[in-house]
């Protein structure tokens, strides 16, 4: 096979591949929003029909030949070095998925496939029952099956390398590992500072807040960020996503909960940071895999940075409590911005993730990735899991589950396979703090753009160096590019001291 021959066929290929996706998608983002419910069996044969289609495209022999006609394997996925840098870039991500998939024997996938969709409902009942004995048989089975997967995807150093490396390309465990030894130590410490401080009162964030209000006010937000409406939508469901359905159709969902208003706005931003950055690829990857976020640990970067960084700032709050005190007169009576700014920042152990605070969020996640480890070398076997995960999360946030619900049940990720998928929650935090050391280098106004309301400056900075290289440019890359270091703590722990000793007036 020719050489221009082969690149015409896998670029055809990923072409429908990516028409096939976003056509699934859209199925996807309809089922979480507005299908009703006794669509799910119908719902669930289309999206089946359709990932398997997907698959059958991307494994075609014929792009197993056109790889190999341009140098493209394991070895180099890239292909050629006479090849356009364009074109060795799509070639890196198109060999990635093409080898992740043909690795695995299709007993594999679907043993894999019927564990996990069955697991999510038997891990759903175990939850609401509160019980971890009628999950541990399933969880037992899909731990076996993961283990497979890691080892025919294979590794050099470590069994959870290739399950790290399916969400996060290029990452090490040993990185992680060096990575979150010194976010612990940091985290533990400044913790240990905020305990020993009077806690921030927060009580007034519980008060009535007229979700059509809320709305209101999210839409204003999400416009002032830079979302763009003619590209995509915000709706509202249960547990809040970002989808995509097209280079020009991005969607997300926030949930409105009347009397805790930090659900929603928090919500809406940290959506709209995942849109931005896929509003964001440039043009010539329009309807190719590269016109997607080059990792969850990068995207997760890009929601954090809206979210946290920029979202529960003070400067944010200069800027908009006075408008949301016009729009909630009655909640925010006798609430100051200070107050606010405060209260949305607080602090405290609690045992569910999602709801953690930005201080204690990493230690979360450094709890499941310890397990995981444990689980995937056969140091830990599954029925010994709820003790080891009470034990750590009294070792780590001070505090430890009564219920299995409240511990070890909480998150649906192990029910659908998902190991090597929390690390990259904590990566985006530290990602998302050197980004911003970076930004900052380039516009020193930062908080003052804030303050102002200004946005697309930053918006501005994060499309020319992240965004529109989509996957283009692998982690590391960007890293390399922008802050010239690799991946480290150090940043994360020293954005949190700064803005903890304000919030907490620590000295
Ligand atoms: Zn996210």
């Amino acid at each position: 096979m020719k050489q221009t021959e082969a690149l015409g066929l896998l670029r055809e290929n990923d072409r429908e591949v990516c028409l096939l996706a976003h056509t699934a998608a859209v199925l996807g983002w309809d089922q979480e929003t507005y299908m009703p419910s006794r669509a799910i069996g119908e719902r669930a044969q289309q999206l089946s029909l359709l990932q398997a289609l997907i698959h059958r495209r991307v494994v075609e022999e014929k792009n197993g030949e056109a790889f190999a006609a341009l140098g493209s394997g394991d070895e180099e996925p890239r292909g050629d070095v006479s090849l356009p840098p364009a074109d060795r870039a799509f070639l890196r991500q198109a060999y990635r998925r093409y080898a992740l998939a043909t690795k695995l024997p299709e007993r594999l996938v679907v043993a894999l496939a019927q564990e996990t969709s069955k697991g999510q409902a038997v891990w759903q009942a175990a939850r609401q029952a509160s019980d971890f004995s009628a999950f541990e048989p399933t969880l037992g089975r899909i731990v076996r099956l993961v283990r497979e997967k890691a080892d025919l995807w294979g590794y050099d150093d470590h069994p959870y390398d290739p399950l790290l490396d399916e969400f996060e390309p290029g990452m090490k465990t040993s990185e992680v590992q060096r990575n979150f030894d010194g976010l612990q130590e940091g985290l533990s410490a400044l913790l240990d500072r905020i305990r020993g401080a009077t806690q921030v009162e927060d009580a007034f964030l519980h008060r009535d807040f007229a979700v059509g209000t809320q709305e209101q006010f999210s839409r204003e937000i999400l416009a002032a960020l830079g979302f763009d409406s003619s590209r995509g939508r915000l709706d509202v469901s249960t547990h809040p996503f970002t989808t995509t359905l097209g280079f020009d159709d991005v969607r997300i969902t926030t949930r409105y909960n009347p009397d805790l208003f930090q659900t929603a706005i928090f919500g809406t931003i940290h959506e709209a940071g995942h849109a931005l950055y896929e509003m964001g690829f440039e043009e010539s990857l329009r309807g190719s895999l590269l016109a997607e976020g080059t990792s969850l640990g990068i995207h997760e970067s890009q929601s954090r940075f809206w979210e946290n960084v920029v979202g529960r700032s003070r400067s944010f709050w200069r800027r908009y409590f006075p408008r949301l005190k016009e729009l909630f007169p009655q909640a925010l009576d006798s609430v100051d911005q200070d107050a606010f700014f405060r209260g949305v920042n607080k602090v405290a152990p609690s045992l569910i993730r999602v709801e953690a605070d930005e201080v204690t969020y990493g230690l979360h996640i450094i709890l499941r990735f310890r397990l995981e480890i444990e689980l995937i070398t056969r140091r830990l076997e599954v029925s010994d899991l709820p003790e080891a995960w009470n034990q750590l999360s009294q070792e780590l946030l001070g505090i430890a589950p009564e219920r299995d619900a409240d511990g070890v049940l909480q998150d649906i990720h192990w029910s659908m396979g998902a190991f090597g998928y929390f690390p990259t929650y904590a990566l985006g935090n530290l990602y998302a703090a050197q980004f911003t050391e970076a930004l900052q280098g380039d516009l020193p106004s930062f908080e003052g753009l804030i303050e102002a309301g200004n946005f697309q400056p930053i918006l501005q900075w994060l499309r020319s160096n992240i965004h529109r290289h989509g996957g283009a440019k692998v982690p590391s890359e960007l890293l390399r590019d922008i802050v010239g270091a690799a991946l480290g703590p150090g940043a994360f722990t020293d954005y949190l001291q700064a803005k903890y000793r304000d919030v907490y007036r620590l000295s």
